[in-house]
């Protein structure tokens, strides 16, 4: 964090916030409705204008169902698709089926982040849509937030930012500072398309250095999306279509969906530089949450669960430290701790799915082997999602 006082292209605005919280995923409106609801004046920056498209396999694990209906959201009577069933296949074509136990549901971001914003606004939170925050400086037990267009204070900051932002970048945050490497350097694709595919399932294809998933969303869209490494691009000229057709039509299913199916959109939704090192829960007395705090690999389908939990952890923090029933280092200390204790070993098992997953030769003995043990991969499901919360 730097010295904003030092910014002088930045207009003074009087307005103070008990909480301000930049990025509006899942993550930053939830926390907002819970906090706003509560009572205190809450402040949400989103860089983009909703609704809007992101990369994300948007299959939503059940637990997070209670979650988001205590929040007012009504989406679930619209009849969203409920998934059930498993389908694993390895490069090769080889594949296994499993029950999912709790499952899932399948929601475009587009539908459901804009549900949650609505809600927010409903419920007094100042949304500034199209406003990146730029910078953040901590003085006397405050906060101001330096954004495109003026300043404001506030006594907590929520950095709700997602995988990487301008701000991590800014700040030298640890995860930027790793050499590529496995775990880091990804790409994420995302298209919506029309295609013949049972709704309760949803299928993980594996191709060379990554993953693609197919599930229902709403209406009669599929949202098909994968993870594959920097460098399998790079070695396709940086093209997506050259990478598709070299290394994800390899595996059948994968050559099938793409040349059967209807795309939606004109250009697919892309984002680079994923990384799923750890990361700092708290950092400068910015209390981090959804991927921001740390991102599950995508495998396990269960980031945005975990994005809505660690607001409704950190809330039960931020609560007591406006209410001056806990200090501020008690509420970071005990927010870190109960962060850990809910995510730390999902986190551990996503990363070493991840590079189970990596390499074409383990993928398809591993799927060989596992097709005759299917429990191998339900304990695998069970080890990256938690219980309804
Ligand atoms: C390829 C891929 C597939 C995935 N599939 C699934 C899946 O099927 N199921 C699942 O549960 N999870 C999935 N995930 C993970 C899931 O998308 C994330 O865990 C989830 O979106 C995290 O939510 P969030 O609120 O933390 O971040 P985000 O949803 O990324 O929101 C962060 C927001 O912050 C905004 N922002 C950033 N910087 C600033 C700034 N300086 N000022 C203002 N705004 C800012 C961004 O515009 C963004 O809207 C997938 C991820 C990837 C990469």
């Amino acid at each position: 964090m730097t010295d904003v006082i030092a910014n002088k292209n930045v207009k003074a605005s009087p307005d103070t916030f008990d909480v301000g919280i930049i990025g509006g995923g899942l993550a930053g409106l939830s926390l907002s409705i819970l906090l706003a609801r509560a009572g205190y004046k809450i402040i949400l920056f989103e860089k983009e204008k909703y609704p809007f498209h992101r990369v994300c396999g948007e299959y939503i694990s059940l637990e997070s169902r209670k979650f988001i209906e205590s929040l007012g959201c009504e989406l679930f009577q619209l009849g969203l698709p409920v998934i059930k069933k498993l389908i694993v296949s390895a490069p090769n074509g080889d594949f296994i089926k499993a029950n999912l136990g709790l499952g899932g549901f399948g929601v475009s971001r587009f539908l459901i982040d804009n549900e949650l914003k609505k809600i927010a606004v409903k419920h007094g939170v100042t949304l500034l849509e199209e406003t990146k925050v730029t910078d953040l400086a901590f003085n006397n037990d405050s906060f101001e937030i330096v954004y495109n267009g003026g300043k404001i204070s506030s006594a907590v900051v929520s950095g709700s930012f997602g995988k990487r932002s301008n701000l991590d970048v800014k700040w030298k945050r640890d995860f930027i500072k790793q050499k590529p490497g496995k775990l880091n350097n990804y790409i994420g694709v995302k298209y919506h398309v029309k295609t013949s595919f049972p709704f309760d399932t949803i299928a993980l294809h594996n191709f060379k250095n990554g993953y693609c998933g197919i599930s229902k969303v709403e209406g009669d869209s599929y949202c098909l999306c994968y993870l594959t490494t920097a460098q399998n691009l790079k070695e396709n000229n940086n093209s997506l279509k050259e990478m598709e057709r070299n290394i994800l039509y390899k595996n059948p299913f994968l050559k099938n969906i793409f040349s059967e199916s209807e795309f939606l959109f004109p250009e697919p939704v892309t984002i680079s530089q994923i990384s799923f090192d750890r990361k700092m829960q708290v950092e400068n007395h910015v209390l981090m949450t959804g991927d921001a705090a740390g991102m599950i690999t995508p495998l396990s389908g269960n980031g945005m669960s975990m994005a809505l939990h660690s607001s409704k952890i950190v809330a039960e923090f931020i609560t007591p430290f406006l209410n001056k029933s806990i200090a501020r280092n008690e509420m970071e200390n005990r927010y870190e701790q109960e962060w850990k204790k809910n995510f730390g070993k999902r986190l551990f098992a996503g990363r070493m799915i991840q590079k189970l997953f990596g390499k074409e030769f383990i993928t398809n003995r591993f799927i060989g082997f596992v097709k005759h043990f299917p429990f191998i991969i339900n304990g695998m499901v069970n080890a990256t999602h938690g219980r309804e919360f």
